[in-house]
């Protein structure tokens, strides 16, 4: 396994890649890997003929207020999991490489990036758009892997890849979930363990609304109000958001039956959490 830092090594690696005909799979994190990330790593080396990992803690992608500074790192853990796993190369740029003084450029995927998510961290997606947009120009993947966790990033990211002409396949990988339900995620070191107990109240809220929408009860007048009970009943838990939304437009929708995103973010203290289901249609 080999790890890159420099852009234009990255680049020229690349670039030796595609003109040997290899297929390019690439699986963009902020590092701290769990099963989830796992995952996406297996399924690009299942289908790509090199698999690409980028760690990167996009400062862009956080507002002042939020835990970049002490976000979770381990980089020799995480190069010990992805060499395990049969990762060809982590791309691993310091800040300065993608970010160099002077930058002034970013990507914005207007409408999908202020709903949800984009209410509660209003420059987060354009951080996110920012940095995939250039990783995709540094790395050059023929296949991108993103996870259904954060499915209005996903649904971003598609729309950025369509509306600029990027010649790039999405594949959107199911939630890993631990066995209590709790979607993994790399902030979910930072919970109490109350808290950690307590967070399994989401997962809980998401089936209960799939039940009561697969057994007749479609209206979202009703299901927001259950999902929030459930999600009251855990103590420490503070809600951000209970959303019913189209799972394209994700917009709200007032029926489920023509299925559905529904999409939720909790405080745990300090810690925010997200998680979604996706409902299909019922007849
Ligand atoms: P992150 O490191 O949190 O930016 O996540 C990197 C990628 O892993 C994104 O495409 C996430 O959607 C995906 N991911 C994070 N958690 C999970 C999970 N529990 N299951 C599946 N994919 C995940």
């Amino acid at each position: 396994m080999r790890i890159i830092s420099s852009v234009s090594e990255m680049q020229s690696y690349a670039d030796s890649l595609r003109k040997e005909g290899m297929t390019i799979g690439f699986v963009p994190t902020m590092g701290a890997l769990h099963e989830g990330h796992l995952s996406l790593l297996k399924k690009s080396i299942e289908t790509s003929d090199k698999t690409i990992l980028s760690i990167f803690v996009n400062p862009a992608q956080f507002s002042p207020s939020e835990d970049f500074g002490k976000y979770p790192k381990d980089f020799e853990r995480d190069e010990k999991m992805a060499e395990e796993l049969g990762v060809d190369i982590i791309f691993y740029p310091a800040k300065e490489a993608i970010y160099p003084n002077g930058y002034s450029t970013y990507t914005i995927v207007e409408g999908l990036s202020d709903r949800l998510e984009g209410k509660s961290r209003p420059s987060h997606f354009k951080g996110v758009t920012t940095v995939v947009n250039k990783l995709f120009n540094i790395v050059k993947p023929h296949i991108a892997f993103f996870g259904q966790k954060d499915a209005q990033q996903a649904l971003i990211i598609k729309r950025m890849i369509t509306d600029l002409n990027m010649d790039i396949d999405v594949v959107i990988c199911p939630t890993i979930r631990e066995d209590d339900g709790l979607a993994l995620s790399s902030r979910n070191s930072f919970l109490s363990p109350e808290a950690r107990k307590e967070a399994a109240f989401i997962h809980q809220a998401l089936k209960e609304a799939e039940s009561l929408h697969l057994n007749g009860d479609q209206n979202s007048e009703i299901l927001i109000p259950k999902i929030t009970d459930t999600l009251n009943s855990a103590p420490i838990a503070r809600i951000d958001y209970v959303a019913i939304v189209d799972s394209e437009t994700l917009l709200p929708i007032e029926s489920t039956k023509q299925g559905a995103l529904v999409a939720v973010a909790v405080f745990f203290d300090t810690t925010r959490l997200i998680d979604n289901i996706l409902l299909t249609a019922v007849k």
